[in-house]
């Protein structure tokens, strides 16, 4: 609460209240809602891996400190714990059986870089918050990115357990490689705004199964991350060549500026992709905005698309609304909160769920009953 107290009084010092009102008057945004949040600090993240990055995000905006250094932070935690528990459970590596990550971060002042297909590092959003803050790189690609890693003092480190090598080996063996489709990918957006009223974001990505020569949309600024300073910020989940082909966070942000709630910003990018490939209906993109008052945005293709929120009275997942919905196909996933009791092997009607230490589920066998689902004490599966 004094942290909330400090707040008011910088607001009663009249400086964030008349840099925040002139800059709504300037702009005219129809939406916005002066009572939404007052100004108090806010994390969002994609999927609920998002809950502990955010809590470590929002501690630093309680503490006072900076949306960029908020994000960054977060991320870290998302990084450690998501390479951690998804070695041990699912493995993570490419079709060369390599762990190649990929981060980007934007602050408030629009400054921002990228590395993709970083390898041997375990927290590729610090070294894109380093190459932002040592212009002018913005997207260092592979061994380019690990060369600036080791200039600027990060340590190598082998991702690539024994426990992973061996799920390599599995997933090699098994007839289930032969498909594109089955990936996982732990992938988070974070878009943060402090207590002065400045906005930051970052998300940072692994992908399993990724063939060597691809990268998604997150590194990619405009598409995968965006932040307008004045205006808000938008992040992304999903397939990454559709959002490319809208400039995704890019347009969220210009439609918030033109008087579109973050809601129906997020809701006319996802029309756009769909607009732009009205054949392919089994696709999953879901965009997250924060506007600058506090006001938040949530939309995706289809079903099941949740985000983590925290403010200071709140640590929470919320599901996020969807526009189309076609009811194709959401296979399920488990993840790492998997505590390995088989319950779920027990009830899937085509064994679709491998057995054995390493838990995953086959997205050509699952006919998305559920079932699993339903047993899980841990909720540790869901659709994807
Ligand atoms: S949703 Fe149904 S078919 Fe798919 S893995 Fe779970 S139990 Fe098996
Ligand atoms: S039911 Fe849940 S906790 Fe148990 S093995 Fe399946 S995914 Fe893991």
């Amino acid at each position: 609460m004094s942290n909330r107290r400090e707040f008011l009084k910088i607001t009663a010092s009249g400086a964030l209240f008349l840099s925040v009102r002139n800059l709504f008057s300037a702009t005219s945004l129809k939406g916005f809602n002066g009572n939404q949040n007052k100004g108090l600090p806010i994390v969002i993240s994609t999927w609920k891996y998002g809950l502990s990055p955010n809590l470590k995000a929002g501690n630093i905006l309680l503490n006072k400190g900076s949306a960029i250094d908020a994000v960054e932070a977060g991320l870290v935690v998302a990084e450690n714990e998501l390479l951690e528990k998804d070695l041990n459970y699912n493995g993570i590596f490419d079709y060369d059986g390599h762990i190649k990550l990929d981060a980007c971060i934007m602050n408030d002042k629009g400054i921002y870089a990228s590395v993709a297909s970083i390898e041997h590092i375990r927290n590729p959003v610090s070294v894109a918050r380093r190459a932002m803050n040592k212009r002018p790189y913005i997207l260092l690609v592979g061994d380019d990115a690990l060369k600036f890693a080791n200039e600027n003092g990060f340590k190598e480190e082998n991702l690539l357990t024994p426990k992973s090598k061996e799920a390599w080996k599995i997933f090699k063996e098994s007839s289930s490689q032969k498909s594109h489709n089955n990936k996982i990918e732990r992938l988070i957006g974070m878009l943060a705004l402090d207590s002065f009223g400045n906005l930051s974001g970052a998300s940072t990505s692994f992908e399993s199964l990724k063939t060597t020569d691809r990268v998604g949309v997150f590194p990619i600024i405009g598409s995968g991350l965006y932040i307008d300073n004045e205006i808000g910020g938008a992040c992304v989940t999903g397939i990454g060549e559709s959002v490319i082909d809208i400039s995704g966070c890019r347009t969220i942000v210009e439609l918030m500026k033109h008087a579109k709630s973050p809601e129906d910003a997020c809701k006319e990018a996802i029309e756009r992709i769909l607009s732009k490939q009205p054949n392919n209906k089994d696709i999953q993109v879901g965009f997250l905005a924060l506007r600058k008052d506090g006001e938040i945005g949530a939309c995706s293709v289809q079903k099941g698309f949740r985000y983590s929120y925290w403010d200071e009275n709140e640590n929470s997942i919320k599901d996020a609304k969807y526009t189309v919905g076609f009811g194709v196909k959401e296979y399920y996933v488990i993840n790492y909160d998997c505590i390995a009791c088989g319950a779920c092997l027990k009830e899937c009607p085509v064994k679709a769920i491998s057995q054995g230490e390493i838990y995953i589920i086959d997205p050509n066998l699952c006919t998305c009953c559920g079932a699993c689902a339903d047993v899980c004490p841990v909720e540790a599966i869901h659709p994807n």
